[in-house]
């Protein structure tokens, strides 16, 4: 019987094999497609994904396929910089296309012992009290302990689980794709600007000599994503198609916003856009999905190694789906915001004044980069719930000493002990050390448990995140 079966090898797929790798459990990674996804679009990594990739040690491979660009400007494309404060050591934004991040995430956790089965989709399964049983496309079936779906915004896991997924359907479906153009540069260039004043969502931008990525909003939902549609839709929003041919790749998505009402039902859990699908606005879909692999993934793990302390794993979906709720508002919001028409464009003109004040700036920008969320661990202090910055160390910083995945005590005090919970937790004593309090318990997620210099609290915490004492 295998430990987890992971139903997706797309970002989340992948990081979720990982994580889970970094604890040795079993992980079999089966995906639909035969190939990873064809269509090259640049996605944007943020900076708590950045800052979860530093921690795992994989921030300088993904840094040599991609371009840094600035943090700000991308709550409704509104075009203010980042404030300067931003507490983060990689206040960036890394533009890279998603074949890349699927593509070292799968290597990455193959690297580490995760079996990759491409071509080969879950079609059904049925729980037990033991386990889970999964049909598979190729006739087989796999026993497993527990199975995830990680298997995109039309999850067969999730249908099949009987899990509501309400929202809005797609009102609107926009076309995007790399084309190459006749019509001259300068003559495109000034098209496009005209229609952006009254369509933001419209772009035809430089991709390469003579290559340009179209995106195009319709007014239609549903339909397809040939050479022609391109071309029809073109015409009817700027007058000409630009004399496109010869696509690099083409494809239509819609602004559909959907949330699961659970994400674990007895063995069986969900993550990713199998969990929550919403508009590409402001570039945070992949963003939720890496960062909900990371939060499940430890919890998981100590599932199935024994050790999780009563009530962990339910914690994934307690702490995750209102993270993933405000993203939906927040995208929302956006396409208001972005929608033509002289009411939008006032409500915009109006936000873009409100945030020359740093407070709203950064405000926004926390919710598009994931920096600003605190998870509800019940009174303490401010950064109880937080993500925990990384600081240097005398020798290092603190999150060279995350690669394992394993949880972490910094001790300034050099009087806290891990004893009991030292193959779960690692304890660095070091006075020096730049951090808001004497002790901090830090999640193998990155998130700071507990804060304070008492023992006894201590050892209350570390019980409640890492379970009973050897
Ligand atoms: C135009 C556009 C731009 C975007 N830009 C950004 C951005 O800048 N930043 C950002 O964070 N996000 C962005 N996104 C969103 C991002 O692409 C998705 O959120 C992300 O791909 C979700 O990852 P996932 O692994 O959850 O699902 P997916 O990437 O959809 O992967 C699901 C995998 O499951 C497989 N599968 C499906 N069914 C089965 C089955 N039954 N059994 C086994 N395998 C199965 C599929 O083959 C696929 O490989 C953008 C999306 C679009 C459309």
């Amino acid at each position: 019987m295998m430990d987890v079966v992971i139903a997706g090898c797309g970002p989340t797929g992948a990081m979720l094999a990982a994580e889970l790798r970094l604890h040795n459990v079993d992980v079999l990674v089966l995906d639909a497609g035969t190939e990873p996804a064809a269509a090259v679009r640049i996605v944007s990594l943020h900076i708590r994904s950045l800052e979860l990739m530093a921690m795992r040690g994989l921030l300088d491979r993904l840094l040599e396929r991609g371009r840094r660009r600035p943090a700000g400007a991308y709550f409704a494309a509104i075009d203010k910089p980042a404030p300067e404060s931003l507490n983060s050591a990689y206040a960036y934004l890394l533009g890279i296309p998603q074949p890349a991040i699927v593509s070292l995430l799968e290597d990455h956790a193959a690297s580490l012992g995760a079996e990759v089965r491409r071509g080969c989709a879950v079609t059904g399964f049925q729980q037990d009290d033991d386990g889970v049983t999964a049909s598979l496309s190729d006739g087989g079936q796999v026993r497993t302990r527990y199975l995830v779906g990680c298997d995109g915004a039309r999850s067969t896991v999730r249908k099949l689980l009987g899990v509501g997924f309400p929202g809005e359907a797609s009102s609107s479906d926009t076309l995007m794709g790399e084309l190459h153009a006749e019509t001259p540069p300068s003559q495109i260039a000034a098209t496009v600007a005209e229609i952006r004043r009254t369509d933001k969502r419209f772009s035809v931008g430089p991709a390469g000599p003579g290559v340009y990525r179209v995106i195009v909003p319709t007014t239609t939902t549903g339909g397809g994503h040939t050479l022609d549609d391109f071309r029809r839709e073109l015409h009817t929003i700027a007058g000409t198609d630009f004399g496109v041919h010869s696509p690099r790749w083409l494809s239509r998505f819609g602004n559909a916003t959907r949330l699961a009402d659970r994400y674990r039902v007895g063995r069986v859990l969900l993550a990713g856009d199998a969990a929550h699908i919403h508009p590409p606005l402001g570039g945070q879909g992949l963003n939720l999905g890496v960062q909900d692999a990371v939060n499940v993934g430890w919890k998981l793990a100590a599932q199935v190694q024994g050790w999780a302390p009563a009530g962990l794993l339910d914690t994934y979906e307690a702490e995750r789906r209102p993270v993933a709720a405000d993203v939906l508002d927040n995208t929302r919001a956006q396409a208001e915001l972005l929608a033509p028409g002289p009411g939008p464009h006032a409500v915009r003109r109006l936000l873009t004044e409100l945030m020359d004040f740093d407070e709203v700036n950064n405000h926004l920008l926390e919710k598009i980069t994931g920096i600003g969320i605190r998870y509800d661990f019940g009174a303490g202090p401010d950064l109880v719930g937080r993500r925990l910055a990384d600081v240097a160390l005398g020798q290092g910083n603190v999150y060279g000493l995350l690669h394992h995945g394993r949880g972490l005590l910094l001790d300034r005090t050099g009087n806290l002990s891990v004893s009991g919970w030292s193959d779960r937790v690692d304890l660095v004593a070091d006075p020096a050390t730049v951090v808001a309090g004497p002790g901090v318990l830090v999640r193998p997620d990155g998130y700071v448990a507990w804060v304070g210099d008492d023992q006894g609290e201590l050892e209350g915490q570390l019980s409640r995140w890492f379970g009973t004492p050897t």
